[in-house]
This record gives structure tokens, sequence and C-alpha cells, in this order.
């Protein structure tokens, strides 16, 4: 797959070895530290991104510290929510041209044949490669992917997406992860004008959702442990916003929902707000969390009620998704940081003391 230097051509970018700095996670753990990564070459449809921005993301996190399954592969660059500058083509590349401004998300590659990844649902590959995740993980070239805390990232245009011009990158870099994923079941559920759509959480996630749901024209509703993020929670285009740890709320709240998006990752008794759902209406999983939830299947049966999930969303969805934000000029709330300051912003973000997305500076690693 690799695109061979031709003798006499004068072609550069074959025999380019892009290495790269980065931060990576040593060991499980372990905080991160810099360090340098080499790129692939550039294939015929590969393209090198100059990464500007990268969003932290709480899956980050948990693969960094090695929470999610055994082993995984240290050391280890985490980051899928990237945002940067196309600086180099492969000789096949259409779909790009350095200058461009590009995003990559949760994944880089999938089997490209299968019948999800034929439909775009590439996140849901069932072929032999599955989806490959944008680190962590193994490419279809058997080396280990390294993600975006770094100045570079070599990725197949197939892959890639084109960030509006409307969009700051920095702001824009969140919604390769975290918007595609409000904004996927928000689509697929049809939320719109006379729909009622809950998002459970305002953090990383949540709060995008509410920008995106009140801008396909649902009425939104933020549940929150406590009411501390009702003004955020408003300005961000909430209609209403309540207290999960008021049982007022559920009383009050009671078979009002089309759909609810649970952001959370904590337990939560599902069955309590499976009951805020009216008749025929979908509460959608979205957060992981650590352990199996109880389900009363009755809080289900009484009103025809769904009990789904959702994941991230297919390349053109995410394209669909980043041009919808440029048309509605809707981005991320970001505390860009410099990346000598990863450590702490992760432990920010498991305490929830961020509004709401910490982006790296991708100069500063
Ligand atoms: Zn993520
Ligand atoms: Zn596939």
């Amino acid at each position: 797959m690799f695109w061979p230097a031709l003798p006499g051509t004068g072609s550069i970018v074959a025999m380019t070895h892009h290495t790269v700095h980065a931060y990576a996670a040593p060991a499980p753990k372990a905080p991160l530290e810099r360090t340098t990564v080499t790129r692939r070459e550039l294939g015929e449809h590969d393209i090198l991104i100059d990464i500007r921005f990268t969003g932290i993301c709480h899956s980050d996190i948990h693969m960094a510290r090695g929470e999610w399954g055994e082993g995984g592969h240290f050391p280890l660059v985490p980051g899928h929510e990237i945002a940067g500058v196309v600086a180099e083509v492969g000789p096949a590349v259409t779909r790009y041209a350095p200058g461009d401004r590009v995003g990559v998300g949760c994944f880089v590659d999938s089997c490209r044949t299968c019948e999800n990844c034929l439909a775009g649902l590439e996140q849901y590959c069932t072929g032999e490669l599955g989806m490959v995740g944008t680190y962590g993980d193994t490419g279809r070239d058997g080396r280990v992917t390294q993600g975006g805390y770094a100045t570079g990232l070599v990725v197949d245009e197939r892959y890639a997406v084109r960030i509006p011009d409307s969009l700051p990158l920095d702001a824009a870099a969140p919604l390769l992860c975290a918007g595609i994923t409000l904004y996927s079941p928000l689509v697929h559920w049809k939320a719109g004008p006379g729909t009622k759509v809950a998002v459970v959480g305002l953090g990383g996630l949540g709060h995008i959702g509410v920008k995106i749901a009140h801008a396909m024209g649902a009425e939104v509703t933020v549940l929150s442990q406590t009411l501390r993020k009702k003004d955020d929670g408003l300005r961000l285009g909430a209609d209403h916003f309540h207290a999960t740890s008021d049982p007022a709320t559920f009383e009050a709240l009671a078979g009002t929902f089309d759909l609810v998006l649970n952001t959370v990752s904590a337990g939560l008794d599902l069955n309590a707000y499976f009951r805020l759902l009216r008749t025929d209406g979908t509460f959608v999983q979205l957060g992981v969390p650590d352990r199996p939830l109880p389900v009363a299947p009755f809080a289900l049966i009484g009103g025809r009620r769904s009990f789904a999930g959702s994941k991230i969303g297919g390349i053109a969805e995410t394209q669909e998704m980043l041009d919808f934000c440029g048309r509605h000029g809707i981005t991320a709330d970001v505390e860009v940081i410099p990346a000598d300051r990863i450590n702490e912003a992760y432990e920010r973000v498991v305490a929830g003391d961020v509004r709401y997305r910490f982006v790296v500076d991708a100069s500063t690693i």
C-alpha cells in the first residue's frame, strides 16, 4: 500500500520519514511526557496533517491509564479530536490539497468492504480489520496507531474530514469526537422542531449536544446533578434545566421526552430515566460505565420505550456534522492549554473541573 520511490522522479514524498514531536504515556498510569513518533511514509492516498490542536477526550485518560481492557499499547500517544492543515499529499490523493483545513476523529481506517463500511457506518465495521482506532489500535500495516497529541499525523484521505472555514480550529477540534457522538443519535432519532430532547450531564459531550439539538430546533432540557451549571446550560441553548439530585424532577418530567441522551459514564438509576420518556421514546447510552447497569423491563414495556446505544458516527456523517456546525456557528467551549499541562488537565477532567473541553495547542508539543 506504500507508494514506492521511483528512481529519477525526484519524489521526496515517498522517501520522507515523518518523525514528529508527541506527548505519550510511557506506561499505564505514568504521567505523559514529551517524545517523538515516526509516522508512516505517505501512501498513495495518504495525507500528512500539520496538527494545530487536539482535544482531550475522557477516553484518552482511560486509555492512557490502562483502564479499558488488559495490556494496551505503550508508549501511547492519545488524542482523537484532531484539527490541522494538510501539509503534504500522496500521489493519488484527490480530496485534499496542501493548505486545506482538516480533522481526524476516533478512527483512521476500517475494512472498507463490509456492509457497514459500504453504508458509511465505518464505526460499526464488522470486517476482519474492524474500525481502526486513531490510537492504541493496530492498523492494516500491522503498526500500532498513535494519536493526535503530536505535531503531525499521516492518514488515508478517506478518513479525514474537512473543517469549514467559519470554524476556528481550536474550538472545532472537539467536534471530531464529542460533536459527532451527539450529532449522530440526534439525527438518527430525528430530533427537530416539535421534539423534546433531554441531555443528561453537561460536560464535554453534553454541552455540544445542547448546542446541536437546539440548532436542530428541538426543545432541549439539561438534566444535571445540581443547578450549578444552569446559567451555562441556558446560554448554550437549553430551554429548561433540572437537577437530578431533586426527586421532584423525576415526578415533574415523567413521560416528557422523545429522546434522552445520556452522556454520563457513572452509574445512574436507568429505570428512573426511562420513565421520563413518552410513549415510543428512546433513551440512548453514550457514556461507558465501568460496570453493568440493572434494567427493570417494566420501565420500558410501559410506554413501548427503547434503550439504545450509539457510537460516534461514520465519515460521511462526521462531514455532515461539521458542515452543520459550520452553518450554525457551533463549536465547543474550550480551554486551550500548552502540552506541558496535559497531566494537570487530566486531573481536572477527572474532577469535572473544565468548561467544557481542554484543547492542546500542538505548537507547544
Ligand atoms: Zn473521544
Ligand atoms: Zn468494514
